[in-house]
């Protein structure tokens, strides 16, 4: 098998919830996603998507994914799409970092790999558990009360993880308003719930301390990604009470390395674009199991064809490992693909169906804004 011939599409993705609001006053509307289509030399298609955070959340944009992609695409022409590491190679050797175009073609790919042999992505990755994975949900800043219902709104409609989203300005009323969220947004917990507290790198050593402060005893959460640098994070591991889950900080293998070397986390937040695709991600994977660090298997955001991305990673994470993963198609409204995973009470497994398991809505894509062959 061998690849014949790429096309990337962009299409926007309206957040479904309005305006989306992050730590440090950052807000967030509509998300361009990058999707890209690699076809063999049978004719078999695989797809793959990247859709950074806008252009303040991690080191990506899109008009930066598409030039990136612009590189790589040519070079990965007559390669054999289920030589996934070699490829993985390829696209290192060929441009430096960029993990956010990597990602989009090394998820196609896989998808690639596995239509050619009939299996699903999560069978190739190791195989799947079996345990139906917990969904999580990202609940933006807010009033506290009001963030409190977001909660309820997902409780009801079955999700057991909840990503409580703080890092308020001084202006705005600070730690004290970061304390009253956690505060409303856990007054309801039901049993088998798992809160995170993610501060998306917006607190500071001082602010995080200051918070600690001023939550009451007893209240059962995990703490995310307090702060932008190691310096702050591991002076808030050190004062913490409570447990610790780097995302931002910890993108690449050796900033896992160094997370473990340090002790600097408990767990951490596997996004499959950050990562660069599910090839990296599935050593980051293995490198976590063996330290014993938790996972929430996640993207920055993204369709469908992310979503189906971290379905068929998180079902190869052990599940005393795994907390939960992220629906990311529920955070936008267009819908660019069917992708219908297992769904019970306790969560989603993948289908069973090869490769990811999507039918793409090509009319909704668009033509492609680049095609190589
Ligand atoms: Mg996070």
């Amino acid at each position: 098998m061998k690849i014949a011939s790429i096309d990337l599409f962009q299409v926007a993705l309206p957040y479904s919830g309005g305006t989306y609001r992050l730590s440090r006053g950052r807000t967030y509307e509509t998300f361009t996603a990058s999707i890209v289509r690699i076809t063999a030399d049978d004719g078999t298609t695989g797809w793959g998507e990247s859709t950074p955070f806008g252009s303040t959340y991690v080191a990506a944009h899109p008009a930066g994914t598409r030039a990136a992609i612009e590189m790589l695409a040519p070079a990965l022409l007559g390669m054999d799409p289920r030589q996934v590491d070699r490829i993985s190679s390829l696209m290192d050797e060929t441009l430096l970092g960029h993990n956010d175009a990597k990602a989009a073609l090394d998820i196609a790919c896989w998808d690639l790999f596995g239509k050619s042999t009939g299996l699903p992505v999560s069978e190739l990755l190791g195989g799947r558990t079996n345990v139906p994975m917990p969904l999580i949900s990202s609940i933006h800043t807010g009033d506290p009360e009001e963030m409190r219902a977001r909660v309820a709104d997902h409780r009801a409609r079955g999700y057991l993880g909840h990503s409580i989203k703080i890092g308020t300005h001084d202006r705005d009323g600070g730690p004290a308003v970061d304390a009253e969220r956690i505060v409303a947004c856990l007054a309801d917990r039901r049993p088998g719930e798992w809160f995170l507290v993610d501060a998306n790198a917006g607190l500071t050593s001082e602010t995080a301390r200051r918070l600690f402060s001023l939550l009451p005893d007893g209240l059962d959460f995990v703490l995310e990604s307090p702060c932008p640098t190691w310096r702050e994070t591991l002076a808030v591991r050190k004062a913490s009470p409570y447990p610790l889950i780097l995302d931002e900080l910890a993108t690449n293998d050796d900033d896992l390395i160094h997370a473990i070397e340090l002790d600097a986390a408990d767990g951490f937040g596997l996004k499959v674009t950050p990562a660069g695709g599910l090839t990296p991600s599935r050593r980051q994977r293995d490198i976590a199991r063996a330290a014993g660090l938790i996972m929430t298997v996640q993207d920055t955001v993204g369709s469908d064809i992310s979503y189906a991305a971290i379905v068929h990673l998180g079902a190869t994470v052990p599940p005393e490992l795994l907390r939960c993963v992220l629906k990311t198609s529920d955070m936008v409204t267009l819908t660019t693909a069917a992708f219908e995973p297992i769904e019970s009470e306790g969560g989603v497994l993948p289908p069973e169906s090869p490769g990811l398991g999507l039918e793409i809505d090509e009319e909704v894509l668009g033509a492609p804004v680049a095609s190589w062959s």
